[in-house]
């Protein structure tokens, strides 16, 4: 790299290539260490949800990582031999083009990234560990130790720690982790001889303990969760024996698990940091939270963050935006990283079911369940809600401009815009979804609204412009393609109404009636500055 790096990225997990990635996509010198030698060869998160995947689109990346995974779609439920109930994922309340769970084991994820920043012309440096770091209101001082022994010191003006649990930039930060408890689960990835179909995702009792079974890529593997016996140190062979007996007597008939490729025993904690930046540097993903691996969030909610973080920084270097906007980060994301460990510790406590009346009461509860069609929905989207990630909304974020009239339905400012609650899967939804990878706010407008060629012009650095038109697209690039009106209906909008998108696909703003001077208002109170003039800087 010629040029002097304007962010230091520290952590090449899936949270630090997603930042470097989205920095990169918009403009930004990035430089990223990662303290392992090489990629690491085994995988913690395996479940993508659909929210996540709607983000890979909008980097770009979904389509190798649907290529590379395996796609479930239900939770089926056993007890001592007796299925329970089989919970087939139900979206139609929360519309998305993704409406299913992406089983990719997260060496998958990290290559597919990783490919995608190389992509961008940035390239992972393997063996270089951030030893300490302070900094001043100018920029920070790192201290880098290479594979090598060779020690660095680089000065940068940013500074993102994705370091992990053990995250060396939040200890250097002084940022605590509040939280607690902690519990050990084991984990095994094997082939597994059972006639189950691998389209769901498995939780089975078996009468001591819970155990869950996922389908990983690839015939007859699955990953196993025991969360009562952990047999620390015990070899693979009494490992695979132990989950075939536990195994054939939850699910009632044979179960043959061969030696594991990986075992691990692991302790999980829930805990969180109250604000995620100090100053000129940031923190995201696990090193902001760790949690309980119960409902698969860790990694996902760390990839939101990152969606999150770069679209504000990369503005904030380019000078689009006043540094203020920065503020949003902690304040949009602290509150979910809280709830997030509220709801991983009720599904811990759901997984591992350790009450001993459970085994009395589920048969009759499920039964229940199984037979009663609206409490079984009821069920089905409460679990989908929590787990896939679309129900998070900003409605209180200081980005979030209140209603300016919302013509019949159509996602609330806050929301994400792919909310619509008609089907996005119709014939615009491919052009909608095209619109929101540009990386700028997008300005969605409905067609006849006068000043949409003047705003693309005065806003060409920030926000893309889009008429959404029957037309066929336009040599200006600014139709979207919006056959039956199906888009323009999901979205609330009217003729001459606009809606405007972050760079993170949530709806900041609408109206019914577009004219520039509101979108000058409108930004300037979003950017903190006027945007119609950038100022480039490094800082
Ligand atoms: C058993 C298990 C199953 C899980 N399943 C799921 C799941 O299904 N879905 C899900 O969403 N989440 C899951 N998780 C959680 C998920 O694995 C983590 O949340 C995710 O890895 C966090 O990504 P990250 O990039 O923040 O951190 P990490 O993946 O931990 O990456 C941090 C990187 O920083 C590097 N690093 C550390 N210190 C330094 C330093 N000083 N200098 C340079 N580099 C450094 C590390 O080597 C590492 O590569 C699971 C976790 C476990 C334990």
């Amino acid at each position: 790299m010629t040029a002097s790096p304007q962010v230091l990225v520290v952590g090449a997990g899936p949270v630090g290539l997603t930042v470097a990635h989205e920095l990169a996509r918009r403009g930004m010198r990035v430089r990223i260490v990662e303290a392992l030698a090489a990629p690491a060869t085994t995988s913690r998160a395996i479940a993508t949800h659909p929210r996540t995947l709607e983000v890979y689109d909008a980097m770009g990346v979904v389509g190798e990582i649907l290529k590379r995974g395996r796609r479930v779609g239900a939770f089926t439920m056993f007890h001592r031999g007796r299925r329970l109930v089989r919970l087939d994922a139900d979206y139609r309340t929360m519309p998305t083009r993704y409406p299913y769970t992406v089983i990719i084991e997260q060496v998958q994820t990290e290559a597919v990234l990783r490919e995608a920043l190389a992509g961008q012309g940035v390239k992972v440096e393997f063996g270089v560990r951030l030893e300490a770091l302070e900094q001043d209101g100018r920029g920070v001082r790192a201290r880098l130790t290479h594979e090598n022994g060779t020690a660095e010191q680089v000065d940068v003006p940013w500074l993102v720690g994705c370091d992990g649990g053990h995250s060396t930039v939040r200890k250097q930060l002084g940022l605590k982790l509040a939280g607690e408890s902690s519990e050990t689960w084991m984990l095994a990835d094997a082939v597994v001889d059972c006639d189950v179909t691998p389209d769901s995702l498995y939780w089975i009792h078996s009468g001591a303990h819970a155990m869950m079974m996922v389908p990983l890529p690839g015939a007859g593997r699955w990953r196993l969760l025991d969360t009562g016996d952990v047999l620390p140190g015990a070899d693979s062979t009494s490992v695979a024996a132990h989950y075939s007996a536990k195994l054939s007597a939850g699910l009632g008939r044979p179960v043959r698990v061969a030696e594991p490729e990986w075992v691990s025993v692991f302790t999980f904690q829930q805990r969180a940091v109250s604000t995620m930046q100090v100053g000129r540097c940031l923190v995201a993903g696990d090193a902001a939270h760790v949690h309980s691996p119960a409902s698969g969030q860790g990694m996902n909610t760390g990839l939101h963050e990152a969606f999150n973080l770069a679209w504000k920084l990369s503005s904030v270097i380019h000078g689009d935006a006043d540094a203020t906007l920065l503020n949003t980060y902690s304040s949009e994301r602290v509150p979910i990283g809280a709830a997030l460990l509220g709801s991983t510790q009720r599904a811990t406590f759901l997984v591992q079911l350790k009450n001993s009346l459970a085994g009395v009461a589920l048969p009759v509860v499920f039964a229940v369940v199984r037979n009663v069609r609206p409490i079984r929905l009821r069920m089905q989207r409460s679990i989908l809600g929590a787990m896939s990630g679309l129900r998070l909304s900003y409605p209180d974020s200081p980005l979030t401009v209140a209603n300016r009239g919302r013509a019949g339905s159509g996602p609330a400012p806050g929301e994400r815009v792919t909310s619509a609650t008609v089907d996005l899967c119709g014939p615009g939804g491919p052009a909608l979804a095209a619109a929101l990878r540009d990386g700028r706010w997008t300005l969605l407008v409905g067609e006849g609204a006068p000043d949409a060629a003047d705003a693309a012009a005065r806003y060409e650095r920030v926000v893309s412009v889009r008429v959404l038109s029957a037309r066929e697209p336009d040599s200006d690039g600014m139709v979207l393609t919006d056959p039956t009106g199906g888009v323009a209906k999901a979205l609330g909008l009217v003729s001459g109404g606009w809606a405007l998108v972050r760079p993170d696909g949530y709806l900041a703003a609408r109206g019914e009636r577009f004219a520039i001077e509101q979108l000058d208002t409108v930004l300037a109170h979003l950017l903190g500055r006027d945007a119609t003039t950038a100022v480039t800087t490094d800082t």
